[in-house]
């Protein structure tokens, strides 16, 4: 198929038949776990603030059910369709499965633009598609939760948890019946970040294994990399900006209306207050305007991370690509030609499927403190710091000295809800980054780093199916 006829599900098809033949699974099973399970594709009026009615088509798609509930994000965007909602939606099986997330895949769409809707009515739409999901039994804390994807965020979450609670009045955990709500509705500290947050705990994760940096002919460590980044959106701006935080240069930006680099490095944040004072990161102070938004993808860098839509990258503009690693922070940024290529050139190219689960990952802890009611950290922090805070007085009247004030400060502290959430996601995808990377390694015959995630996924959701057996 060329990048014309392009088909994203048959993509993601396409990737998990490549990785099937690495495993031991036979045919029933490998076509169980590939089937979408259930899509459901609705259409619903809505009344514009000018008077006009206007139909609306909207999905939503359960790909497994062999955990649940199924867990994936709602995304609003003229190009939504039922092939993208059912690719992103098996994108979100294997996701969570590699990250030991324990959910079946699912993911929903609204074909509109957002900007092109006012708050209004796209709190209508909202409730509506909430109330669609609700007739049907898409919904549910323990059927079926959705969280921000492209388009959405905290206030599209609290607009669907309202809707769930008023039509189940009662139900003691009506709040986990999505995820990435504002923090006041039962919200998780650092569920915004986690996105960008887990991209870049992953790929500074690749970056410190000396054989794999040697190979790429980079130095190991974060430092001073070179790293562009398309799409200042939630999980873009978020994986900038950890990166710059950590020493990395971010030469190169890009958004839907165009590009910038600075070869010295862009002030994330101050690009970030740019767009939202004139609209654009076009002409930012200090920085050169590419031609065409694309040429960004192309340019010199050592990281790529493409955090905007998918197939950007391609078999066209591929061959062109200078990066060394491409982090997919999007999902489904390039197409098969697009890995292809890279195989031979020797990008690395670190996928989508689990670089990008930070979301997921924080969206699991949010919905099981919905679901134990009560915030992270709020038992133990006293305990700790009351704890640590005695054990420092003991050491210090024991030696006869004090510790510096900085240090007193760090070991003295008990975990907040925010610490507790960041270690939690760190520990996910250091250990999804080296067992993806050891099966890599273990197995020659596998091409690449996508393949070998697919096996970590297709043997744990192979191993959920053959256990559960199949009901008569
Ligand atoms: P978002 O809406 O917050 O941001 C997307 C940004 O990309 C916007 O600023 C938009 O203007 C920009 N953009 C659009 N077209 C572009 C183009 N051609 N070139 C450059 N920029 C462009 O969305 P998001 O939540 O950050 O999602 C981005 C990607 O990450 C999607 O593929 C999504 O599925 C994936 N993802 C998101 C999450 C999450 O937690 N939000 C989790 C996993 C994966």
């Amino acid at each position: 198929m060329s990048d014309h006829e392009y088909s994203f599900f048959g993509a993601v098809e396409k990737s998990f038949d490549k990785a099937a033949k690495h495993t031991k699974w036979d045919d029933g099973i490998l076509t169980q776990i590939k089937a979408c399970n259930a899509v459901y594709r609705m259409r619903f009026p809505v009344k514009r603030d000018n008077g006009n009615i206007e139909v609306i088509e909207a999905y939503r798609v359960q790909h497994s059910q062999h955990k649940t509930p199924c867990k994936g994000g709602i995304r609003f965007s003229e190009a939504v369709n039922q092939d993208e909602v059912m690719a992103l939606a098996a994108l979100m099986t294997y996701k969570c499965a590699i990250v030991n997330v324990p959910f079946g895949g699912g993911k929903g769409g609204i074909k509109i633009n957002p900007k092109e809707y006012t708050t209004y009515e796209l709190e209508k739409i909202t409730r509506r598609y909430t109330a669609e999901l609700i007739k049907k039994n898409f919904i549910g804390p323990g059927t079926d939760v959705p969280a921000p994807d492209y388009g959405t965020g905290e206030r599209e979450m609290a607009w669907i948890l309202d809707t769930y609670a008023a039509m189940h009045p009662g139900e003691i955990d009506a709040a986990g019946c999505v995820t990435g709500k504002p923090v006041t509705q039962g919200g998780v500290r650092g569920r915004r970040e986690a996105t960008g947050l887990g991209v870049f705990f992953g790929l500074r994760e690749v970056c410190n294994m000396p054989e794999i940096m040697k190979r790429q002919g980079l130095t190991v460590g974060v430092d001073g990399k070179k790293v562009a980044v398309q799409g200042l959106g939630n999980v873009g701006y978020h994986s900038a900006k950890f990166f710059q935080d950590a020493g990395a240069k971010i030469v190169g930006l890009s958004e839907h209306d165009g590009a910038i680099y600075n070869e010295n490095g862009l002030d994330v944040d101050e690009v970030f207050a740019f767009k939202i004072k004139t609209g654009t990161i076009l002409n930012f102070p200090g920085s050169t305007n590419f031609d065409k938004k694309e040429d960004m993808l192309e340019m010199e860098c050592d990281i790529l991370i493409p955090a905007a839509l998918e197939n950007v990258i391609n078999g066209e503009n591929a061959p062109r690509v200078k990066a060394k690693i491409i982090g997919e922070a999007a999902n489904g940024p390039l197409t098969p030609e697009a890995d292809e290529i890279f195989v031979k050139k020797g990008v690395l190219v670190v996928p989508d499927m689990y670089l990008n689960a930070g979301g997921v990952t924080v969206s699991y802890f949010e919905w099981l403190k919905n679901l134990s009611h009560v915030r992270y950290g709020r038992m133990e922090k006293r305990f700790t710091e009351n704890l640590n805070a005695h054990i420092l007085g003991q050491i210090e009247e024991l030696s006869g000295k004090k510790v510096k004030d900085n240090e007193r400060e760090f070991i003295l502290h008990g975990p907040d809800e925010v610490d507790l959430v960041y270690s939690g996601l760190e520990e996910t995808m250091i250990t999804a980054t080296n067992e993806i990377m050891n099966k890599w390694l273990d197995d020659p015959s596998i091409p690449d780093m996508r393949t070998a995630a697919y096996v970590v996924a297709i043997n744990k959701v192979g191993t959920s199916y053959a256990e559960l057996g199949i009901f008569p």
